[in-house]
């Protein structure tokens, strides 16, 4: 007989996913409900007044793509850019040049900027590079998670506003771990997914629309290719009608409405304050261990930190060792920095004192067993950071 899988519990500190709460675990359990009953569709209305201030915006068009944070990417792409536009993508890593491949897959006119993988994109560089064309879009990623780098949103929304163009960004690793502010930065279009800083199951991605960015849509010339994604359609279901247009998994939106509960439970501020101080106190352990990071403070993520593999150690045989061994996920590096990179996640659940010292403890271990001496002790160091006691 074959038996009833039973995943090992696993600590989750790589980029993505998180660990999920128990909370969310229950929820997602929950007994199923048809994708039109009412009692669901209350849970959905509800959901969405949960996630607006988490995105930061009061947007309508604030809802759920079924799928992973690409198709949320993919969503906001296709219904906003039609063929021949001239659209704008700075690319510092492996997120931004997958936004520059599907803007492409919709038929823009990209005008891709590539800067340093492990520093942000420079605005000025990329309004050199259109040369004098009109973007009708610019899409910035705001937490680029292939190598932990915070791009400030505000001079690209600047440069979209001076074009009259739409200004979108992937929040895919931001929503609910640093505040994004959709309204106050001018964001006509944002995704997000549910396996990062909501510490959901993946499959579900929070999207968000300005009323600008829903009249582009509805005025295009011709209808999106993607009859899956069609904002238009989405809606009808979304918003009042109810119109059936595909069937919505009830369980995950048991699971993200008690996602976004706890983040509110908590208080949007606590979680950015506990974020922040979890990930100082994980950077104090790195560099008292003696390992570098990638990015400078000023422009580094706290939920996502790219740590470098030190000379003469494996990268894959300590991340083997930490997940046969401890049971501890952290990821490696994606493009050039594979074999290179760490990155650790300290996303919402899972940014926790305890992950902190659990991992710094472990990746010594390893350390060790590799031959590289630690510098110092990076539990103590991170513990001091957390006030000792
Ligand atoms: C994870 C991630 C994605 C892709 O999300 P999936 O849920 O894996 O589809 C896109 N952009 C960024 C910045 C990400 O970190």
């Amino acid at each position: 007989m074959i038996q009833s899988f039973q995943p090992p519990a696993r600590t989750l500190l790589g980029p993505g996913p998180s660990d999920v709460a128990p909370s969310v675990s229950r929820a997602l359990a929950a007994p199923t409900l048809g994708h039109l009953d009412p009692k669901l569709l209350g849970c959905m209305d509800e959901l969405r007044g949960l996630l607006r201030p988490v995105f930061g915006t009061s947007h309508p068009a604030t809802f759920l793509v079924s799928g992973t944070g690409t198709a949320g990417m993919e969503a906001v792409l296709a219904n906003l850019i039609e063929p021949g536009e001239v659209v704008l993508v700075p690319v510092h890593g492996y997120f931004g040049a997958r936004i520059a491949e599907i803007a492409a897959r919709c038929g823009a006119d990209v005008v891709r900027v590539d800067g340093e993988w492990g520093r942000a994109s420079d605005p000025e560089r990329a309004r050199a590079a259109l040369g004098g064309r009109q973007p009708k879009l610019v899409a910035v990623v705001h937490a680029e998670t292939s190598t932990g780098v915070r791009q400030d949103l505000a001079p690209w929304s600047a440069l979209a506003r001076e074009h009259g163009a739409l200004f979108v960004t992937d929040t895919v690793t931001s929503l609910g771990c640093i505040p994004i502010g959709v309204d106050a930065h001018h964001i006509d279009g944002a995704w997000s997914c549910t396996q990062k800083g909501l510490s959901c199951a993946s499959g579900m991605s929070p999207v968000t629309f300005s009323p600008r960015a829903v009249e582009r849509m509805r005025a295009r010339s011709r209808k999106v290719q993607s009859f899956y994604l069609d904002l238009g359609l989405l809606l009808e279901y979304w918003d009042g009608a109810h119109v059936y247009h595909h069937t919505i998994s009830s369980n995950l939106i048991y699971g993200v409405h008690e996602a976004l509960r706890l983040i509110h439970e908590e208080g949007l501020e606590a979680r950015f304050a506990r974020t922040a101080l979890v990930s100082r106190a994980a950077c104090a352990g790195f560099e008292a261990l003696g390992l570098e990071l990638l990015v400078p403070a000023t422009e580094r993520l706290p939920q996502l930190l790219a740590v470098r593999v030190p000379e003469g150690v494996d990268d894959v045989r300590v991340r083997t060792r930490l997940l046969q061994q401890f049971d501890l996920e952290i990821g490696g590096g994606l493009g050039a920095l594979k074999g290179k990179l760490w990155r650790v996640g300290l996303m919402g659940h899972g940014a926790t004192r305890r992950n902190v010292l659990f991992l710094l403890a472990t990746l010594r271990t390893c350390l060790e067993g590799e031959g590289f001496r630690p510098k110092g002790d990076g539990a103590a160091a991170a513990d001091a950071v957390f006030g000792g006691r």
